[in-house]
């Protein structure tokens, strides 16, 4: 692949910084621009509720990579700009410095933290957590013995908790289902993920909505119940979205020079064969990667399963496949939270899903595990 069109990045997450930096490593030797609208060069998010909120990791290391690297590869990122409306016709974007060309478009907005009104109103300070500066001022606030409610019992609730607690703070969760999780692992897992807070100090409250008066002993309130794709730029183009910007398997939008990626690409999936939108790094860049090939002309399906990890606490976890709306048979376990530990979901006797944690030697099995026979029990 050599020269080509401009091609015009909106996003300089990890979804958009994985399109520029695949272009390059294809041999694009094109104009490659990539708006990114907080004022950072490209970083990854998941320090934010881990390394860096713990203090482990400085934020230098959530960059994708530093400037001099972005310079010499030639692409131009363009920190502190948005871009505020796209012309599909007219192939170009109106940014908040002036206007950009392309031949291709590729959008990676990402999504932003779902608010609570109730928590916005409490009168506390409330922390969402999206961005390096919420990590920081986070970080800032969860010192010994000062009292944090947590709203959502869900990845970054409870990645919230452990740091918290780890930092000597005393933590409350308030999770409206009956169980952390539930709706991702069901009740079997997500058992365990409760026992697991609770034995580290946390009061878990489950079942019931958070009420105002549930916040009032708090010096501070952490909000982390979901988030929601970025699409009114998609939509406002006049794009088909449809909770997430639409995409094919090669990740192309309904207009044939814009593709979408990441966080908010509502993607055909050739394996699961259904739309699936995942809110995780790997498919940020799996997606980045496959947007690239794309343009230079591949017509190999993104078929990659979804995939996500987390750390809490000493446990280290990752998570392969998708349950989906067919839901599961049966979840047979291996171990326990206290050693290595294994899950498979399992429905018409077929993996759909499988975990592995504390367990970083059974990563491939356990990936691979995916759409076979469960394992001897
Ligand atoms: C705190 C935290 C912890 C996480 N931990 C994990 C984890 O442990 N494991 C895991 O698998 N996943 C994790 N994730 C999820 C993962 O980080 C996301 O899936 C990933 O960041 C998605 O990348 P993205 O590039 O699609 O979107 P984003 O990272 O959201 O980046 C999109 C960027 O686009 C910019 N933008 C939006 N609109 C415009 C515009 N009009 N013009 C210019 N720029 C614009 C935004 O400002 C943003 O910087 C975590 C997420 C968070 C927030």
């Amino acid at each position: 692949m050599s020269t080509g069109g401009p091609v015009a990045i909106v996003g300089g997450g990890l979804a958009g910084a994985t399109v520029a930096e695949s272009l390059r490593e294809r041999g694009f030797d094109g104009e490659i621009v990539v708006f990114a609208a907080e004022r950072h060069l490209p970083y990854e998010r998941p320090p934010l509720s881990k390394g860096v909120l713990l203090g482990d990791k400085e934020s230098d290391s959530a960059f994708v990579h530093d400037d001099a690297w972005w310079r010499e590869h030639d692409i131009d990122v363009r920190t502190g700009t948005e871009v505020q409306s796209i012309d599909l016709a007219g192939r170009r974007v109106v940014t908040t410095t002036g206007e950009q060309p392309y031949e291709w478009l590729v959008l990676a907005t990402g999504s932003e933290p779902r608010r609570l009104r109730l928590a916005d109103e409490s009168g506390k300070p409330v922390h969402y957590l999206r961005t390096l500066e919420d990590s920081l001022a986070l970080k800032a606030a969860l010192t010994d013995g000062a009292r944090i409610a947590i709203i959502g019992g869900g990845w970054i609730g409870l990645e919230v908790a452990s740091a918290a607690r780890q930092a000597g703070a005393a933590v409350t969760v308030h999770e409206g289902a009956d169980l952390p999780l539930l709706a991702v692992l069901g009740p079997e897992v997500g058992q365990l993920f409760a026992d697991l807070h609770r034995g580290h100090g946390v009061d878990l409250r489950l079942g019931a909505p958070v009420t105002a008066d549930d916040l009032s002993d708090a010096d501070l309130v952490v909000v982390g119940i979901g988030a929601s794709p970025r699409t009114a730029l998609a939509s406002a183009a006049g794009l088909e979205v449809d909770d997430g910007v639409l995409v094919d398997e090669l990740l192309r939008t309904s207009d044939e020079h814009v593709l979408a990626v990441g966080d908010i690409a509502s993607q055909a999936h050739p394996v699961l064969g259904r739309r699936v939108r995942v809110e995780h790094w790997d498919n940020a860049i799996g997606q980045g990667k496959a947007a690239a090939a794309t343009i230079a002309g591949s017509v190999e399906p993104y078929a990659k399963l979804p995939y996500f990890f987390t750390d809490q606490y000493d446990l280290g976890m990752e998570y392969f496949g998708s349950v989906g709306p067919d839901g599961y048979d049966r979840v047979q376990t291996k171990g326990d939270f206290s050693g290595p530990f294994r899950a498979w979901w399992i429905r018409d006797d077929v993996v759909v899903a499988a975990m592995q944690a504390n367990d970083w030697d059974a990563s491939d099995a356990t990936r691979e595990s995916v759409g076979q026979p469960p394992p001897e029990a």
